[in-house]
């Protein structure tokens, strides 16, 4: 009877540790793809709107051009009414009356000063719109080169873990069904609360695989006995074993007593 129990733990640990096995796989893969969609769809929204403020510009310079052209017809005018008015005063018949023309001439001199001084400053307007269409096209280029690269990165990465994924999420589906129902809510509710993604974890040089906490050897020897199921009593995360030691180069051992509890995944390696 004890056999079958202990065996039936120990089986349940097992079928767990798969789960999390695939679900930590399952992670990698959506981590690895994770950043470049979000990536491509904002580099699309800064195009989108490089390509909205170009276009105004565009206009703003149409719109500035025509101006410069009502002014060079308005001047055309005044020019040939001078000549008409100066033409008009050869004929004309006392003081009064060729006064009278060129207060006109004087008036339409006038007239096209202004514009010339309107042309200048449109112009000078021109010149700085050009300036900043320059400045976007350059900009809107990069962005369009970037967009291609990220685009042509994300479908590789696409293409590459498709497959794996879509094999994982079977072997997921039959993994969950080895998992007894309770014990697969309490592995769903841990995972949604690790920040790694991590429910299940074995115990690594005398730590806790999932948030770090030492774990005194006779609950190791406890948890390698697999007689009962035991769960971290800092994270709550469940121990499915201890894995077996593997002396580790000094260097990392250091560096691993100081991180700071992150992702790592138990099975994985
Ligand atoms: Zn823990």
């Amino acid at each position: 009877m004890a056999t079958v129990k202990e065996s039936s733990i120990a089986d349940r640990l097992e079928a767990l540790l798969k789960l999390q096995t695939i679900d930590s796989t399952l992670d990698k893969i959506k981590q690895v793809r994770g950043d470049l969609p979000e990536e491509v769809r904002d580099l699309e929204d800064e195009i989108m709107g490089l390509e909205t403020r170009l276009a105004k510009f565009q206009q703003d310079v149409a719109d500035l051009e025509e101006q410069i052209a009502n002014y060079r017809i308005a001047k055309k005018n005044s020019d040939n009414l001078i000549i008409k008015y100066k033409e008009q005063q050869m004929n004309v018949r006392n003081n009064r009356e060729f006064d009278a023309i060129s207060k006109e001439i004087e008036l339409q001199g006038i007239e096209m000063e202004i514009a010339d001084k309107r042309i200048k400053e449109i112009d000078f307007k021109v010149l700085n719109k050009n300036d900043e269409i320059a400045s976007v096209e350059s900009n809107l280029f990069e962005r369009k080169k970037d967009l291609e690269i990220k685009q042509n990165e994300l479908q590789v990465i696409i293409a590459e873990s498709e497959e794996d994924e879509q094999k994982s999420l079977k072997d997921r589906e039959k993994a969950v069904k080895a998992v007894d129902e309770r014990l697969f809510k309490s592995y769903t509710k841990l995972r949604d609360n690790a920040r790694n993604g991590l429910a299940v974890v074995l115990v690594k040089r005398g730590a806790c695989g999932g948030c770090f906490s030492s774990v005194p050897p006779q609950r190791q020897t406890d948890i390698k006995d697999k007689k009962k199921i035991l769960v971290c009593e800092h994270c709550g995360r469940v121990f499915a074993g201890v894995e077996d030691v593997i002396p580790a180069p000094e260097k990392e051992k250091k560096s691993r007593a100081k991180a700071a509890p992150k992702a790592e995944a138990v099975v994985a390696e």
